[in-house]
């Protein structure tokens, strides 16, 4: 999963990127408020963290603009303690939830698995495909009990996988959502993580569409 995370304090910025990536996530990071609404465009984040108070243009505006076109992420902003007006204003221009600054990392980590969920459709924390478990909370996955151990593209590919599963998933959109925006993309290294995780899943679990991508599909 991948998330945008749009703030223009560097110290705070870092501490998310930081965050977000210690719990299994990919994170770009926008400084500006034209950055941001550029990324948000142009790329395909599972989720977005926007802080309202932006230099070049403001958080507000940014997710009017992203929402007129359609853009319909999840996205959690971050405003300023004793200011409501900014919480009405944020979600009536389209935010999903906020939280007021200065919050703690396992809050905001826990609104965002929310969000997700929700996006996908999911009502747990826990996803389940026939004898595998991924735990969202503690990017946890495990076979039948039995805790697999896997390397972070692993995990990330996995967990794409099964907020998504049952459907086709192309090597694009894959390769989209494990790799932050600056790090250099190969759709070919999505090809080596899944012959990986088979090796280490029940066979059969993660199917191959031809031409069209992988399915994680769930046992009947
Ligand atoms: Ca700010």
């Amino acid at each position: 999963m991948r998330i945008l995370v749009v703030e223009d304090e560097p110290m705070l910025a870092a501490q998310l990127a930081e965050g977000l990536s210690a719990a299994g996530y990919v994170a770009d990071i926008a400084r500006n408020g034209a950055d941001a609404h550029f990324m948000g465009d142009t790329e395909p984040y599972d989720a977005v963290v926007l802080d309202i108070g932006l230099p070049q243009m403001d958080g507000i505006t940014v997710l009017k603009k992203w929402r007129a076109a359609g853009r319909a992420m999840p996205v959690l902003i971050l405003t300023a303690r004793d200011s409501w007006h900014e919480k009405v204003a944020g979600i009536d221009a389209g935010a999903d939830d906020y939280l007021t600054k200065p919050f703690h990392m396992e809050e905001l980590l826990a609104r965002l698995r929310a969000l997700i969920r929700r996006a996908g459709g999911h009502a747990s924390t826990e996803l389940v495909c026939g004898p595998l478990t991924l735990d969202t909370r503690s990017s946890r996955v495990s076979v039948n009990g039995r805790t697999l151990t896997l390397t972070g593209h692993e995990y990330r590919v996995l967990a794409y996988l099964m907020h998504h599963r049952d459907e086709v998933v192309s090597r694009s959109d894959l390769t989209e959502h494990i790799y932050a925006q600056d790090f250099d993309r190969d759709s070919n290294t999505v090809e080596v993580f899944i012959g990986r995780l088979r090796k280490k899943l029940p066979p059969g679990l993660i199917e191959t569409v031809r031409g069209l991508g992988y399915r994680l599909a769930s046992p009947q």
